[in-house]
């Protein structure tokens, strides 16, 4: 590491930051699908970053469009003013979301994405008139982010319990995972359908329908160690919310942009929800951006409820739409449809999972599930240690395999660029497999 490099005034997010500082782990560079560390060691990525760099590293394309753009336009308001390049990107989003959804709210990140989003829903059916609409539903050990509306409807106990009670009026739905019924699924599990009647018949039960705004859920929960919907839950749930005017959000910050092989999941599900939450793979992560894309209705009864001079929506960011993330998302964009992108995952797809399940049997696995270019791997925890096993198996395969993974609890999720090739593949999978027969 540079000897000029002082570690202790940065506070690092999601990080134990002095097991980190006691042996650092630096990232100086990256190209395609390597990062390159402080030592010069070229690291596979098999994470795209944090699920974001769909197109791979330093894609010339969005290189070239950011420096363009902040030459030109470095930044521009978006309140009562324009920029072009904002209302390019939201064309350009609107041309890959499923049909329906063509109205495009941008902000910085997937947390305050979903804020909006939550927002936005409020406000919806206060400006029709039913204002009585004021609840949220999330799930259990769901994951939307860091902000108050997003840790309210979210289910990891971790991210809420420091914070005292966040938003009032939400509940919670029960997460899918079933292990016992399920492990080792290839795709979507069979079993598990049936807890999503649960909305109708527990919560909406409870707090009465014609209370509750939204429903938010990740259609493949990411970060929380991936839980996949069993076959025909989210049908389930569109069907529920339809049946009481209740809005859908999908949280397509992980799943957006190819992950499964489709622009979102959505469109591999072939549930399209009345909102879609989308971030990272947006602009391949070169630079923050957010964005809900909102079905037509749904914003035209903001246009309908507020007189034209006024704005219809009190809610937006300093950098909403930001010149050089709106260039970067058209970039990025353009990337995954000459290249396609996402295509070319769907096509990866069934290689990654016959490499994800030769995992099964060695030591410490306990499940295995993948969809698209996702995959989880639960291991047994150590007793009286939860996540310490997951950890080492990191430690040692970014420092003795060259290998970048993530893991959460006890579970290793890969996510790697969607331009992996079937070596890397064989190369990430393998890294592990030979840090799990070792593992203690
Ligand atoms: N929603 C989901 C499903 C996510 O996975 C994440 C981040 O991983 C977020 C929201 C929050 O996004 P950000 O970290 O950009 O605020």
């Amino acid at each position: 590491m540079p000897d000029n490099i002082n570690l202790e005034h940065f506070w690092m997010p999601f990080t134990a930051n002095r097991q980190f500082k006691s042996r650092p782990r630096m990232l100086v560079g990256a190209q395609g699908m390597h990062y390159i560390t402080d030592d010069g060691r070229r690291i596979l990525d098999g994470t795209a970053g944090l699920w974001c760099v769909n197109a791979g590293h330093g894609h010339p394309k969005i290189v070239q469009a950011i420096q363009q753009q902040a030459a030109a336009l470095d930044y521009g308001p978006l309140f009562q003013m324009g920029h072009p390049r904002a209302f390019e990107a939201a064309s350009a989003l609107v041309s890959i979301a499923p049909e329906g959804l063509n109205r495009v709210f941008f902000c910085n990140d997937g947390s305050e994405a979903v804020d909006s989003a939550l927002k936005i829903a409020l406000a919806y059916h206060r400006a029709r008139g039913d204002g009585l609409r004021t609840r949220l539903i999330g799930r259990e050990r769901a994951y939307h982010g860091v902000g108050f509306g997003g840790i309210a409807v979210g289910g990891i106990a971790g991210n809420r319990k420091h914070f005292g009670p966040t938003l009032a009026g939400v509940d919670h739905l029960r997460h899918p995972l079933d292990i016992a019924r399920n492990a080792f699924s290839r795709g979507l599990p069979e079993h598990g359908a049936e807890i999503a009647d649960e909305l109708e018949q527990r919560l909406l039960a409870l707090h009465d329908p014609s209370t509750v705004a939204a429903v938010i859920v990740e259609p493949l929960q990411g970060s929380t160690g991936v839980i996949l919907p069993p076959k025909g839950y989210l049908q389930k749930l569109r069907a529920i919310c339809d049946r009481h005017g209740i809005l859908l959000i999908f949280d397509e910050v992980i799943t957006g942009f190819g992950r499964l092989g489709t622009a979102f999941a959505a469109d591999y599900f072939g549930v399209v929800p009345d909102m879609i939450v989308c971030a990272k793979g947006l602009t391949n992560a070169a630079v923050p951006m957010g964005a809900v894309i909102v079905r037509q209705d749904i914003h035209d009864a903001f246009m309908a409820a507020a007189p034209e001079n006024t704005i219809e929506f009190f809610h937006g960011y300093t950098y909403s739409g930001h010149p050089l993330a709106a260039a970067a998302a058209v970039a990025a964009i353009g990337v995954y449809r000459e290249e396609g992108l996402f295509d070319r995952a769907a096509a990866m797809a069934p290689y990654f999972e016959d490499a994800a399940h030769s995992l099964k049997g060695l030591p410490w696995v306990k499940d295995v599930r993948n969809l698209g270019l996702v995959c989880g791997i639960e291991l047994e925890s150590v007793p009286g240690k939860p996540t310490a096993r997951a950890v080492d198996v990191f430690l040692k395969c970014f420092w003795d395999k060259n290998v970048l993974i993530r893991t959460t609890g006890d579970i290793i999720a890969l996510s790697p660029p969607l331009i992996i090739d079937k070596p890397q593949i064989d190369e990430l999978f393998g890294a592990i497999g030979d840090v799990l027969k070792h593992q203690q």
